[in-house]
């Protein structure tokens, strides 16, 4: 059975420990890997790696880093079918969505080809007579990323690139349930001219996470995943003194006003609720419909779409939705839905149960579809993470803005209406780290930034744009004089005023 192996300096390696973890094809069941899980060793010889590759790395000027970006972009292009396939295998979604996740990933190494630009400091001239002042940007150290299964090109290119290409050192520590894309990403990044040692690669699990978190020579964690972890890494990796971003769980809400267009708002959540089989953090999971009669026009058209999706291999034609990432997955998406149905909710479409002929094995299920859901049900509260969507009935815009805002999730939302009034209300009240208007799943482009409220992040840095150069970069503020020689102004023990 094929080894997923470590990549540190520049080389693959099997390191030092002998723990592994299965890796699966979600359509068929099948394990098709092993996966090796680093030690605290293992990360120490990565991070040794990181430590040594910092002084050339950073000390290169930022636009000689950019043109390897600009390399690195085209590579990733150019292996695009390549990449796409390991994503599907390993994941699930389909090959075209797997393309999406490797673009939307890409946009950020685009950003990052203007590096010489942003990290551009400024200056001001005669602060004081004849002096000066500017700030510059400089590189932070070490960072590590820890990312999860559901994009495993983007979140990955969401972090690395941009580190680095600030002059930074970097140690990736992707899913271990889909590695095989992330691998091969930071093998195109060494062939672009990545020198060894800037951009590192350990497999595992907590363990490896607990020895990134807790390491001396660490100097900043990246970390995107579910809540509970996120809270974990943000409070463990602070408490040892690094400068942390986490990024955590969701559930985005879109509400559907009365005057929405009812099948221009069905299209969009069949798309941001089963997109992915409902594994996106930026899926909607829950409709707010505004008064019953919206809300029984989209129950009405939501439901043949659902019943239509075509669902199987991520690989095959015309596949709209793949399976669901892991067993332990399906059956905790399947237990939600009996929840669901004994609180009470009405199961519009019931999802479980789908049989593909030749792919019983697989962690398939069908869309479903929850009608009258409340907010004290499991389905509401719970981030279900699968093809599941609850359409919830608001009786006005103010009590729909109210669930918005009462959610203890604040990473995105929506709302589809045709008065400018009411979205320009929603869009300055909802207390959401990103909001779409009649944009159902409005992840920002790789110039603006990504990032939630509440307890979608900890931290204050969102990713990308020029969050993510603050983030992987220090500020340093300098004041300069060069008095002329002779010139004497005695001494004065009053506070500098520059005057
Ligand atoms: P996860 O939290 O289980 O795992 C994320 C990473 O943390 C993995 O690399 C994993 O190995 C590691 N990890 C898991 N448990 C750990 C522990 N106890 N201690 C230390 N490390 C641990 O998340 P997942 O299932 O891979 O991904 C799905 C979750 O990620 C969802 O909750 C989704 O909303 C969230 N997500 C959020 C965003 C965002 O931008 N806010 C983006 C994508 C996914």
């Amino acid at each position: 059975m094929k080894i997923l192996d470590h990549l540190i300096n520049g080389a693959a390696t099997a390191g030092l420990s002998d723990r592994t973890g299965p890796v699966f094809n979600p359509a068929t069941g099948d394990q098709i890997a092993q996966v090796r899980l680093a030690s605290a060793a293992d990360v120490d010889a990565a991070v040794a790696a990181a430590k040594a590759a910092l002084p050339e790395w950073s000390a290169m000027p930022p636009l000689r880093r950019a043109r390897i970006m600009f390399r690195f972009n085209e590579l990733i292009h150019a292996h695009t079918d390549e990449l796409a396939a390991m994503i599907t295998e390993e994941h699930g979604k389909t090959i075209e969505d797997a393309k999406g996740d490797i673009l939307r990933g890409r946009e950020v190494v685009e950003f990052a080809c203007g590096i010489p630009h942003l990290m551009r400091g400024e200056f001001t001239e005669d602060v004081g007579t004849g002096v000066d002042a500017f700030s510059i940007r400089q590189h932070v150290g070490v960072c590590a990323g820890i990312t999860p299964f559901n994009f495993p090109a983007m979140i990955p290119l969401w972090m690395f690139p941009l580190s680095i290409a600030c002059g930074n050192t970097f140690i990736l520590k992707p899913s271990e349930r889909d590695p095989s894309c992330p691998y091969r990403l930071v093998e195109l990044a060494h062939e672009a001219g990545v020198p060894e040692g800037v951009v590192n690669m350990v497999n595992g699990d907590k363990q490896a996470v607990d020895a990134l978190l807790t390491h001396a020579n660490i100097d900043a964690v990246s970390f995107v995943g579910s809540t509970p972890v996120a809270s974990y890494i943000y409070a463990t990796a602070a408490e040892h003194g690094k400068r942390v971003q986490a990024l955590g769980g969701a559930k985005n809400h879109m509400v559907v006003m009365p005057d929405a267009d009812i099948e221009q708002a069905s299209d969009a959540l069949i798309g941001a609720g089963y997109g992915s089989a409902g594994q996106r953090c930026m899926a909607v999971s829950v409709a707010v419909a505004v008064g019953d009669e919206a809300a029984d026009a989209l129950v009405g058209s939501l439901i043949p779409k659902i019943q239509e999706l075509k669902i199987g291999p991520g690989n095959a034609d015309d596949i709209e939705m793949g399976p669901v990432v892991t067993k332990q997955a399906q059956e905790r998406i399947l237990n939600l839905i009996g929840q669901g149905v004994e609180e009470g909710a009405t199961l519009a479409v019931d999802g479980r149960g789908l049989q593909l002929q030749g792919y019983e094995n697989g962690y398939f299920m069908g869309g479903t579809l929850f009608d009258h859901v409340t907010e004290d049900m499991s389905v509401y509260k719970e981030e279900i993470f699968g093809p599941v969507l609850s359409v919830v009935r608001a009786k006005d815009y103010e009590s729909a803005l109210d669930m918005v805002n009462r959610n203890e999730y604040g990473n995105g939302t929506a709302i589809f209406t045709k008065d400018g009034d009411a979205a320009r209300d929603f869009t300055e009240r909802a207390q959401i780290g990103m909001v779409g208007v009649n944009v159902p799943i409005s992840v920002p482009v790789a110039y603006h930034s990504f990032g939630g409220w509440k307890r979608s992040l900890f931290g204050d840095t969102h990713m990308h744009g020029m969050e993510g150069v603050r983030f992987y970069t220090r500020l340093k503020a300098v004041t300069s004089r060069w008095p002329k020689s002779g010139v004497r102004e005695g001494h004065s023990l009053t506070m500098p005023t520059m005057q």
